[in-house]
């Protein structure tokens, strides 16, 4: 049976290290971190992500300001208004919550940040760094599942690191920190399903993580014994929230698995804040 990766406890951990160090910025440049975050049209599709960001931003001190605009606004509506926050010395960090209206794009509008200013780390030239390993500002998902991975103590050096889903906000992300981490990664996706295989790449692999968007996709008699997975799924399957791997059978495995609800979610929006924290020193440290 393995050891549980509580997300949930280790986020009560960076909390309080990051509520540290909000004050200290604070006091160094007499000013206080913010971020606005924008949604567009139903704001309840995001209504569960935005209000534990704005509990978590106001816990450690971080101004949190919500706009949303009305379903009929046009991209360059938002594109101006970005602009506006971009020069806007009392704002650190700009996000854009999903789902967007199909006639908007969220790349174009995420591109349109200032890149110190874009805290979810998923904008072309924050991508870029992360190739180069100089970037400070991290896609939030990704870098809360290498902090899972390296809570579990394993050495990462050399180890076979499986990930399943390439999206660009996980999968992509996490394959080069994991990368500069010196695994060896692999990237599973659809195609490698549809090949056969996926599970020959799973069963060699010393981490798992699963990313795919598919309830308990994942199956406990893949994993190798000794595995650390990490699961990133979140889905909604008759009002409960399940993960992308089989937890019960993958537990019989592995020698640390993270629960879903409980174990990347609750990091997640911490390393957000932390991404705040970085934003705020790019733009403010002397
Ligand atoms: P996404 O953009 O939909 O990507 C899903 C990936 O899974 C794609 O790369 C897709 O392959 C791959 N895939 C689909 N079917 C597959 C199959 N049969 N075999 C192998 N790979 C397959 O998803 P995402 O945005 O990365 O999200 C993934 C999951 O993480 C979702 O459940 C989401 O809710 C969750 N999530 C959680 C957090 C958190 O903080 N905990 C944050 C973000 C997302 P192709 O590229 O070939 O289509």
């Amino acid at each position: 049976m393995s050891h549980i990766l509580d997300g949930r406890t280790l986020a009560l951990k960076m909390k309080e290290v990051l509520k540290g160090e909000v004050e200290q910025l604070i006091a160094l440049y007499k000013h206080t971190p913010s971020i606005v975050s924008m949604t567009v049209g139903d704001e309840a599709a995001a209504a569960m992500y935005v209000n534990a960001q704005k509990r978590m931003a106001e816990y450690l001190g971080i101004r949190y300001t919500l706009k949303n605009f009305s379903p009929t606004v046009s991209q360059d509506e938002i594109l101006y208004y970005i602009n506006q926050l971009n020069s806007d010395p009392n704002v650190t960090g700009v996000m854009i919550q999903t789902p967007l209206p199909k006639q908007m794009n969220h790349q174009v509008l995420v591109d349109a940040i200032d890149p110190h200013k874009d805290i979810e780390g998923v904008s072309v030239v924050n991508m870029g760094k992360l190739v180069f390993s100089s970037s400070t500002i991290v896609p939030c998902t990704a870098a809360s599942a290498l902090h899972l991975i390296k809570s579990s103590g394993l050495n990462l050096r050399g180890k076979e690191a499986v990930i399943v889903g390439r999206s660009e906000i996980v999968g992509k992300p996490l394959s080069f920190l994991l990368l500069q981490e010196n695994a060896t990664v692999t990237i599973c996706h659809s195609g490698t399903s549809e090949a056969g295989k996926l599970v020959d790449h799973l069963k060699r692999a010393d981490i798992v993580v699963g990313a795919v968007g598919k309830p308990n996709f994942i199956q406990g008699h893949w994993i190798k014994e000794g595995a650390v997975v990490i699961d990133v799924g979140i889905n909604d399957v008759n009002g409960k929230i399940v993960g992308d791997v089989e937890f019960e059978s993958a537990a019989q495995r592995a020698a640390f698995i993270t629960p879903v609800p409980g174990g990347v979610g609750p990091v997640t929006v911490l390393m957000l804040m932390k991404n705040c924290c970085e934003a705020f020193k790019l733009q403010w440290g002397k």
